[in-house]
């Protein structure tokens, strides 16, 4: 998502200035920026002090390992980005002026009660389970934000972001779209955790890029929920990816991992009135537009997928 926003920043006349240690990343994602001169990559860890020389109109903070896969694989790294990378990221907002934006998540409703999700609902995580690590960090910093927000005045966004997807995720990125179409591409079983009967609603990464940029925009202070309101059942999703792949795979079904969110999917109310925001895409094409760059990327390479956590 970083590089996508990048690009746009780029394209509409901005300085970017990209902290990133490439911990879960792509470096090859920021490749053809090389010789631009107004994009500046810095690899360095979020939780270290980030010293800036310079003016910085605005901080975007989306730091963070952010597949189930990846959190499992880095437990410790996920809680620090979270917390103690939020705090050195507003610490740096709040020493130049800067507006401040932080990625938050859907995973701060947990394996939600509530349905479809509105920003007034606190939530049902639990605490010590293997997402813990993401949703607990992604929590605190919303926390973060906030009493940043009330003691010093900072003007701060929170996107709350939904399950996106898009080109450059990596091939072993463990979520459910870079999985099925490693599969598919493959004509290998796709796997279905559970039955498959768990849903999502799944944004193309260009309507998110477009949604972060209008928050950050707005005066908005509250959390937003960016993400698409269609639903779909995994199992579904998998079909969908088999279909548009011309694959011969078939799926197999797997263990549902423990505290898989079971029905997930936005209000993006406040978004459509305080942003004017709506994604366009549609599933189908925003998957067609992924498996094409997914054949082009990976044309060469068949590896394991990666495992399921727990
Ligand atoms: N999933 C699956 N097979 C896979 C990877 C994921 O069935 O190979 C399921 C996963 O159990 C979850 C859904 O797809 O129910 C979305 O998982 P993902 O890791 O993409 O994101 P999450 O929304 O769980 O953070």
């Amino acid at each position: 998502m970083g590089s996508h926003l990048i690009d746009r920043l780029l394209a509409r006349g901005d300085e970017v200035i990209c902290i990133d240690n490439f911990v879960t990343g792509r470096s090859e994602n920021l490749a053809h920026l090389d010789g631009d001169v107004r994009f500046t990559r810095i690899e360095q860890d979020v939780t270290a002090p980030l010293g800036i020389d310079g003016g910085i109109d605005a901080v975007l903070h989306l730091a963070s390992p952010a597949s189930p896969v990846d959190y499992a694989a880095h437990p410790i790294a996920t809680l620090e980005a979270g917390t103690v990378g939020t705090h050195q990221a507003l610490r740096l907002a709040l020493e130049k002026g800067a507006r401040f934006l932080m990625a938050s998540t859907s995973e701060v409703y947990g394996d939600p009660l509530e349905h479809p999700q509105r920003e007034a609902y606190w939530g049902h995580v639990n605490p010590v389970g293997p997402r813990s690590v993401y949703d607990e960090a992604k929590r605190a910093a919303e926390a973060y934000v906030m009493a940043y927000h009330r003691t010093y005045q900072l003007d701060t966004r929170i996107a709350r972001i939904f399950n996106t997807y898009g080109p450059r995720m990596r091939r072993d990125d463990g979520r459910a779209v870079p999985q099925f179409v490693t599969q598919a591409l493959n004509n290998e079983s796709v796997t279905v955790y559970g039955d498959g009967s768990q849903t999502r609603s799944l944004c193309y990464v260009d309507d998110l890029v477009s949604g972060l940029l209008l928050l950050l925009e707005s005066d908005h202070v509250m959390p937003v929920n960016l993400g698409n309101p269609n639903e779909i059942t995994i199992h579904r999703l998998a079909e969908r990816v088999i279909t548009l792949c011309g694959s011969s795979s078939g799926i197999e079904l797997r263990d549902l991992p423990e505290d898989d969110p079971r029905r997930r999917c936005p209000d993006i109310s406040t978004a459509r009135s305080v942003l004017g925001w709506t994604p366009s895409m549609t599933l189908d094409e925003g998957l067609s537009r992924t498996i094409e760059w997914w054949r082009r990327e990976w044309a060469d390479v068949a590896e394991p997928a990666a495992s399921v956590i727990s």
